[in-house]
């Protein structure tokens, strides 16, 4: 492993971490209605508080990392009564040689109870989400003072259980402005290995659920997809198979359970709000949760504890999950970028296939691999290093695999793949 790697992952800190999550809970409740001046109690003190962490750890970035609220007033809907301002702190890590290029975590930092309405009862909140919370303030901490080549951003975001109106606005805002955000990562419950429902703990694993068909497709899009295929092969497809690559390593202490869903049935996270503006998202989430403990008031009934509490969490599990996290921003941010415009050529029939991309502008790029898989394999069989260019054509029938290109530099860190459309 990268030595900067290496030292990124010892850096990230449990006790700092249980210290993040035992502060958010201190906030009484987070939910998204609850005071937002009240300096102890509420959302808005939460929100001043991880501005404050976020702005303490920019101080040592030499001006590279900065932070933001960034609040707006959401109108009234189903779980909004009155129109209510939501805030979501930002820190950004600008990227050396491509800044342009940007790579998002979150957790939400807004929590709730049984009803989704009460905004005084006690909503700790500690594994939905402040455990995600966590993870991203750890994240900004350790690497607020490297240097990484591309742009990475540390946000907290608001109104998840309302309807994820925090991400939704952050992703709406990349959008408007034509950002290139080639991966975003929602850490969500994010809190603990142990369900404490009898079964047997499971503290080294964490799921990433990643979809196949992307939520944005067109009609248009769906319609070559019916034709050739490729429901395994969507851009957060890609970026799961990627994470499952470089993220398995000893050091982090964790497996990657890749889920091909968007999703846990009836639940939902801020990554959508990301894929439904067509960019790359999945979840990190537990192996295994415990309903009781989540969306839940505070109580004991029949000899059970219900509730969000901190007791529940495992903090050496949630270091872990960072560590994932860690390797995964860092490889994306340090290699090139995902190669853009790639094509397999169709403009006749032939035996064999020829791939055409645009070329990447960065500085330490040393060239593209094709890989490719039988249509009924899960993940890719084959590498082919095609060297610094911007076409091949490999004596393989396109008809009968599925292929995909990646860059690689020189340091030997490579891109997610990205799947060739036809080209006409
Ligand atoms: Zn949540």
């Amino acid at each position: 492993m990268d030595p900067e790697l290496s030292a990124i992952l010892r850096e990230i800190d449990q006790h700092r971490i249980q210290a993040t999550v035992e502060k958010l809970a201190s906030f009484g409740t987070r939910h998204t209605l609850s005071s937002q001046d009240d300096p102890v109690r509420g959302i808005g003190a939460a929100r001043d508080w991880i501005f404050q962490e976020l702005s303490a750890y920019a101080e040592k970035s030499g001006g590279r990392m900065t932070v933001e609220k960034q609040s707006f007033i959401q109108p009234v809907s189903s779980r909004i009564p009155v129109p209510t301002p939501i805030t979501n702190v930002i820190a950004t890590l600008t990227g050396d040689t491509s800044p342009a290029r940007i790579y998002v975590v979150t957790g939400h930092y807004d929590s709730r109870v049984t009803d989704v309405m009460d905004f005084t009862s006690d909503a700790p909140g500690a594994d939905d989400d402040a455990s995600g919370v966590a993870v991203v303030l750890e994240l900004a901490r350790v690497l607020a003072t490297r240097h990484s080549e591309a742009t990475l951003v540390f946000a907290a975001v608001a109104g998840e259980e309302q309807g994820l109106y925090g991400s939704d606005y952050l992703a709406q805002q990349y959008k408007n402005a034509g950002a290139d955000i080639q991966a975003m990562f929602s850490n969500d419950i994010v809190g603990t290995g142990d369900a404490h429902d009898g079964t047997a703990a499971d503290p080294h694993t964490v799921r990433l659920f990643v979809e196949g068909v992307p939520t944005s497709e067109t009609p248009d899009q769906a319609s070559v997809r019916k034709s050739v295929g490729g429901e395994n092969d969507g851009p957060s497809r890609q970026l799961g198979r990627f994470v499952a690559e470089v993220a398995q390593r000893p050091q982090t202490g964790m497996d990657v359970r890749v889920i091909w869903r968007r999703d846990r049935y009836l639940r939902g996270s801020d990554h959508i709000s990301f894929l439904l503006r067509g960019y790359p998202a999945a979840r990190f989430t537990e192996p295994r949760e415990n309903f009781a403990h989540e969306h839940q008031n505070t109580r004991v009934e029949n000899g059970v504890q219900f509730g969000d509490l901190v007791d529940f969490c495992d903090f050496g599990y949630i270091a872990r999950v960072a560590r994932l996290n860690a390797v995964a921003l860092w490889s994306l941010a340090q290699a090139p970028g995902t190669p853009k415009g790639v094509v397999i050529d169709t403009t006749q029939l032939t035996n064999s296939t020829t791939l055409r991309w645009t070329p990447g502008t960065e500085a330490d790029l040393a060239g593209y691999e094709v890989l490719w898989r039988e249509t009924t394999a899960p993940d890719w069989e084959h590498v082919l290093t095609a060297g610094n260019v911007a076409t091949v054509t490999i004596d393989l029938s396109k008809d009968n695999v599925f292929f995909g290109v990646r860059a690689v530099d020189r340091e030997g860190n490579r891109s997610p793949a990205a799947s060739p459309q036809p080209s006409s």
